[in-house]
């Protein structure tokens, strides 16, 4: 199995001129899950979009590799056909497109030319993955997200993953607007894909509630556009019991914010 490594040093991201992310160091390997944790508007999902190269999120400074390349180099298709996944937090509606013909051209993007899957594996794959996530087989076949429900549009992002097989995903708030059974489904396909893939993931997540099925090797909380703590999985925990008020007072902040400083 290939293995991934994906270095993030020191950076630096502004939206519309305004910094967001004011150093951000954060490394993850195949087989490693990074949660990171933070109240809203801390820059969570900023990291995300800039990875991924969403055009509105400008890097002012540091790096971005994956293998020891320059992922900030590459245009959005390279980064996913090098191997990075982005299930969004607000994924967008696709008119036109089906959900089953946007998955077939981004896994046949990920391959070879002559190395296309066939329409036959294709199908069977999707049924499996659909059947896992407990979605009913018609959505393949209804234009991608569109008038698909929130919970609805995150078991498509999961399914997008069991089908590319990432080496390195970023899932922003998979679990928000979901219900409890619908979270452990989620949870549990992304568990099998960790299984099978060695999957390396950064897992975002406002609430310790997803990590009690998606079970975190690190956790780092970022707060002002900055990781502020890191630690293993009782960190998740400790949150869970008490907020995000202590790390707070040990900062000495009491705007979490990105803000305008
Ligand atoms: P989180 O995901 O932690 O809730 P975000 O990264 O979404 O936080 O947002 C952090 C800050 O950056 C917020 O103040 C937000 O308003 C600003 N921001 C993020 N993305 C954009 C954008 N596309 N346009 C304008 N402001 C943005
Ligand atoms: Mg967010």
């Amino acid at each position: 199995m290939a293995e991934y490594t994906l270095e993030i040093k020191d950076l630096h991201v502004s939206v519309e001129g305004k910094e967001i992310l004011k150093g951000i160091d954060l490394t993850v390997k195949s087989g490693e899950f990074h949660a990171v944790m933070g109240p809203n508007g801390t820059g969570k999902s900023t990291l995300a979009q800039a990875i991924m190269g969403h055009p509105k999120y400008e890097i002012t400074k540091g790096s971005v590799t994956l293998n020891g390349e320059d992922v900030l180099e590459m245009e959005v298709d390279e980064r996913a056909r090098a191997g990075l996944f982005l299930a969004m937090q607000y994924p967008s509606e696709v008119t036109g497109v089906t959900t089953s013909e946007f998955l077939r051209t981004a896994i046949n993007a990920r391959r070879e030319e002559g190395d296309e899957i066939s329409l036959m594996t294709f199908i069977k794959e999707m049924d499996k993955a659909l059947d896992q996530l407990e979605m009913d087989k018609n959505m393949a076949q209804r234009y991608l997200n569109e008038g698909f429900s929130g919970g609805e549009k995150k078991r498509n992002e999961i399914l997008q993953l069991m089908l590319l097989k990432p080496g390195i995903a970023i899932l922003d708030e998979i679990d928000s607007g979901l219900d409890i059974d619908a979270l452990r489904i989620v949870a549990d396909a992304v568990n099998k894909v960790r299984e099978e893939t060695n999957l390396g993931a950064i897992i975002i997540t406002h609430y310790q509630r997803l990590l009690n099925y998606i079970k975190p090797d690190f956790v780092h909380v970022i707060m002002q556009g900055r990781i502020v703590k890191s630690g293993g999985p009782e960190l998740a925990e400790r949150l869970e019991k008490e907020g995000y008020e202590w790390i707070k007072e040990e900062l000495g902040i009491e705007d979490v914010t990105v803000g305008q400083n």
